[in-house]
């Protein structure tokens, strides 16, 4: 960021009024806090947050498993709402435009991660939430009545996607659309071989990822450690396959017949098996945080010229193109709207997986601006 900017966000104030729902300890108890949101500045949306997304990592966040929460602590990074105020430099967004929020609010906008529309890799970006902001604030989430965000980090909610289904793709959306882009999975001119994709996890950012490439055109075949989940997968998220990992026999079955996986299980899971389901040359992405190191035996890698890839969310450019991708193709999450009361109880049900596929919360409607 140039000095100038810098300065002037040093000088921020933060006069602004908003209720976060906030966890206060690794209990990770979350209950209505009075919070203070900067007031708009130049280059700054103000937004009335209607709905959040409740992503796994706000559950791994508030009950500090990542070990770097500061306390307190207002979760959310799958914000959608709609414009209140622009500061004076704002060109893309007036008052009353739909929008959402994702993952960042800043980074520096000059390296070359910046410059090439990838803020997600930059070494200076501020997280939505547990961040420290460039005046020294901890930023506080969607979780919330209300945010702040410089411009750049805000995009544009397509006419026609719904806000309260729409805010997942914010994080799971742009989390699955952005490594199917890089590792050209999305390719499908005319005339090539249809790609097969593996989803390994039919959670959040599971069932987001099978429509997609559903939409994209792929051959999408969903592993999951649960056979329960198979008529679901099959028959309503369109899924052309379906693996029970722990069926040795169906393992085998689909061995070396994928070109790519999207790895979104965030348990510790050993990850050879499932390299024996990639064709040469295939890709292992993770987009899933397990807490503990990676366990592959070099040789699972190394016979078939296999990748082991790692993919971040994604920058803001990509963002917006997967809004407007999803948009044209009719895709959504499919979410349980629940109250702000409800929110622990969210969390709880989250923790044992029982969700289909996000929760989100009606902040609009049952989030007061007062506590
Ligand atoms: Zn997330
Ligand atoms: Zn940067």
């Amino acid at each position: 960021m140039a000095p100038a900017a810098a300065a002037a966000e040093k000088g921020r104030q933060h006069t602004g009024k908003a209720v976060g729902l906030a966890a206060h300890d690794a209990s990770g108890h979350l209950a209505p806090l009075t919070i203070t949101r900067r007031s708009t500045g130049d280059d700054d949306v103000a937004i009335k947050i209607l709905y959040c997304g409740m992503c796994h990592s706000d559950l791994h966040s508030i009950k500090n498993e990542w070990n770097n929460a500061i306390y307190p602590m207002v979760p959310g990074h799958e914000i959608a709402g709609v414009v209140t105020a622009v500061g004076k430099n704002v060109t893309r967004f007036k008052p009353g435009d739909r929008v959402g929020v994702g993952c960042m609010v800043n980074s520096c906008q000059s390296c070359d991660s910046c410059d090439e529309g990838f803020e997600n890799n930059c070494r200076a970006i501020i997280l939505t939430y547990n961040s420290i902001d460039c005046d020294g604030t901890v930023t506080y989430g969607g979780y919330s009545t209300a945010v702040t965000v410089h411009e750049r980090f805000v995009v544009r909610f397509p006419d026609g996607m719904p806000l309260d289904r729409g805010a997942p793709l914010l994080c799971a959306g742009v989390t699955v659309y952005s490594p199917m882009k890089h590792h050209g999975l999305l390719d499908a001119a005319p005339g090539k071989k249809q790609k097969h994709v593996g989803v390994l996890g039919l959670g959040g950012l599971g069932h987001v990822a099978v429509k997609f490439a559903k939409a994209f055109g792929m051959k999408v075949t969903v592993i999951s450690t649960s056979p329960g989940k198979k008529q679901e997968a099959l028959d309503r998220l369109g899924a052309d396959g379906f693996v029970v990992s722990r069926d040795d026999e169906e393992m085998k079955a689909a061995a070396s017949s994928m070109d790519a996986i999207i790895n979104t299980v965030s348990a510790n899971v050993p990850l050879a098996p499932f390299m024996g389901l990639l064709k040469p040359n295939g890709k292992m992405i993770m987009v899933g945080l397990p807490t503990k190191a990676l366990e592959i035996p070099p040789f699972d890698l190394i016979m078939g010229n296999k990748t082991l890839a790692g993919s971040c969310i994604g920058g803001m450019r990509d963002t917006q193109e997967m809004l407007d991708v999803a948009a044209k193709h009719g895709v959504t999450a499919d979410i349980e709207l629940v109250p702000a009361d409800y929110v622990n109880t969210a969390m709880e049900r989250l923790a044992k997986a029982d969700v289909r596929y996000r929760f989100v919360i009606d902040i609009g409607n049952t989030l007061k601006n007062s506590e």
